[in-house]
């Protein structure tokens, strides 16, 4: 049995070894690429207390993760070319072509609801989920989160959000032209073919926050159960529905023909089974 081996990098696709692979015919068709994304506003404010960590590491000094930086120095060339977005419009090209190997994750989804998640993940990779991995995945988030790993006060979500409004406010502040490539940017997002990057880069645009419904979470990891009443606009629980309301299903059960038509088809199969009777010989 081959054990498997986890590289953790941040590559755009072009410089990755497994996507290289991809572009060819000879791709290696046991290399799966998991990418994880997030609101990317977030993830440029996070530079802010990581770029102190990395300095200190370079000076060989002792890195301390504090979360009272003010340094902004980096945000206006972030909104003009961040890598952490540009890497996953990059990567949702690839994911479109090769589904099987390619497949973005969300890291609010891991904050979310961590055991859809991780299951999402583990069945991507084609790992076995063990009954006693996903208990200890479980219980390392919280600890994650004490240690300020994640955010301060270990309330991953509201930190995300509060990052993501700090960013809007430095936004607001920008010249035009600042603001002006923010947007061609996060245009970039809307017309990619992963359809939860194109909804991030309509609230984007809309200055809005991300809060998506919780379907988002077993959708993307796979594990849905589609909504019998969404395609037909009929569930009045709308964002709250535990149930799957996205659009692949619903264009799936449009498709679908109506009962009165599929019964009339398995009618017209069934008749012409039958053995013709001789007056249908005759005529
Ligand atoms: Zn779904
Ligand atoms: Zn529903």
């Amino acid at each position: 049995m081959w054990g498997h081996t986890c590289y953790l990098s941040k590559l755009p696709p072009e410089l990755h070894p497994a996507a290289v692979g991809l572009e060819t015919p000879l791709a290696l068709l046991d290399e799966r690429v998991a990418v994880l994304c997030a609101d990317p506003r977030y993830l440029i404010m996070k530079q802010q207390y990581m770029l102190p960590v990395l300095k200190a590491i370079l000076a060989g000094e002792k890195p301390e993760l504090t979360f009272e930086s003010n340094d902004r120095s980096f945000l206006p060339s972030a909104a003009q070319h961040s890598e952490d977005l540009q890497n996953m419009v990059a990567w949702a090209k690839l994911e479109y072509r090769r589904p099987q190997q390619v497949k973005l994750f969300f890291m609010e989804d891991f904050v979310l609801e961590p055991e859809t998640a991780f299951r999402g993940l583990a069945k991507f990779l084609g790992l076995p989920l063990s009954s006693d991995v996903l208990p200890a995945l479980l219980q390392r988030m919280p600890q994650l989160e004490m240690r300020g790993l994640f955010g301060p006060g270990g309330n991953e979500r509201q930190h995300m959000e509060e990052q993501a409004k700090q960013f809007e406010v430095a936004l607001a502040g920008f010249s035009n032209d600042l603001q002006a490539g923010w947007q061609d940017q996060v245009q970039q997002l809307l017309h990619s073919p992963n359809p939860r990057l194109s909804v991030m880069g309509r609230l984007l645009l809309d200055h809005q926050r991300w809060d998506l419904p919780r379907w988002w979470v077993a959708h993307s990891a796979q594990l849905c159960r589609p909504c019998t009443f969404a395609p037909r606009g009929l569930c009045r629980n709308a964002a709250l529905c535990s149930f799957c309301h996205a659009d692949e299903h619903g264009t799936k059960a449009a498709n679908r023909p109506s009962k009165k038509e599929r019964a009339r088809r398995d009618r017209r199969r069934q008749a012409m089974a039958r053995t013709p009777s001789p007056q249908g010989l005759s005529s």
